[in-house]
């Protein structure tokens, strides 16, 4: 399977994509308006670094401090692009920046293709998810096709099926609005909790054994003392947005 280190963000080997692709909306994450494609006022000049990085919540910009690429920026810019960059090259910018939304989302597929590779499956379950993987991948090789709804369509089908062989039937909050709720008494240890909104909630010293987190959102969650080494389909984005400290049980692939 995929080495999880090729889905980290190396950001001194891409070329600022993040900062000049996503459009953003006035909102509590981003403090300006901005059309996609266009570079943030903020993107330095003379390098591709963020010229407000040390303070970007105080800024008002904290949801750059909780993007991940999956390691897409890289990918796009080193390998379909030769080290080219937008800038330097004005030509391929389009195609630069067309790219890197594909490469994206399939990194994305691919972050959960490796955590689902490392649970407890049935034999045939583990075959389709090396048969979506390796299309999934030569996809983001290639790049070339750009319809990837396809490949999500299967993946959402699949995550499904490894969901509920890994929870072993803990209880379903799937889509439910958690936010701001004290959740410490309730029982989420291998709870459904995909794309349930757990904005604000106290999650302290809450095992979540298995849960599945694909698509929570859990800006702001007081994380302090869970246990969320075992959590299904969690994300480094979910991880930096909550509020986690010392007493977090961390999945392992959070220390590297
Ligand atoms: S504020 Fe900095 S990190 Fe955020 S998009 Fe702008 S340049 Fe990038």
């Amino acid at each position: 399977m995929t080495d999880r280190s090729a889905l980290r963000a190396d950001c001194a080997s891409c070329a600022g994509l993040c900062c000049v692709v996503p459009a953003f909306s006035v909102s509590s994450d981003f403090a300006i308006d901005k059309p996609s494609g266009v570079p943030c006022p903020n993107l330095a000049t003379d390098d591709f670094g963020c010229t407000i990085h040390s303070e970007l919540p105080e800024r008002g910009f904290p949801g750059c401090t909780v993007y991940d690429c999956f390691g897409a920026g890289q990918r796009v810019v080193q390998q379909h692009f030769g080290g080219r960059s937008w800038r330097t090259t004005p030509g391929i910018r389009e195609e630069q920046f067309a790219t890197f939304e594909v490469v994206e989302r399939l990194h994305e597929l691919l972050w959960y293709l490796e955590d689902a590779a490392g649970r407890r499956l049935p034999r045939d379950l583990r075959d389709e998810l090396e048969g979506l993987r390796s299309a999934v991948e030569r996809a983001a090789s290639d790049a070339s096709e750009r319809d990837v709804v396809p490949l999500q369509l299967r993946a959402d089908a699949l995550f499904g099926e490894v969901s509920g062989a890994v929870r072993r039937g803990g209880r379903s909050w799937r889509g439910r609005d958690l936010a701001g709720r004290d959740l410490r008494e309730e029982p989420l240890a291998d709870a459904d909790l995909r794309g349930a909104l757990l904005l604000g909630a106290d999650l302290r010293d809450v095992d979540l054994g298995r849960a599945d987190l694909l698509g929570a959102d859990p800006r702001g969650a007081d994380l302090r003392g869970a246990d969320l080494s075992r959590a299904l389909f969690m994300t480094r984005l979910q991880l930096r947005a909550g509020r986690s400290d010392e007493t977090t049980l961390l999945p392992d692939w959070a220390a590297r």
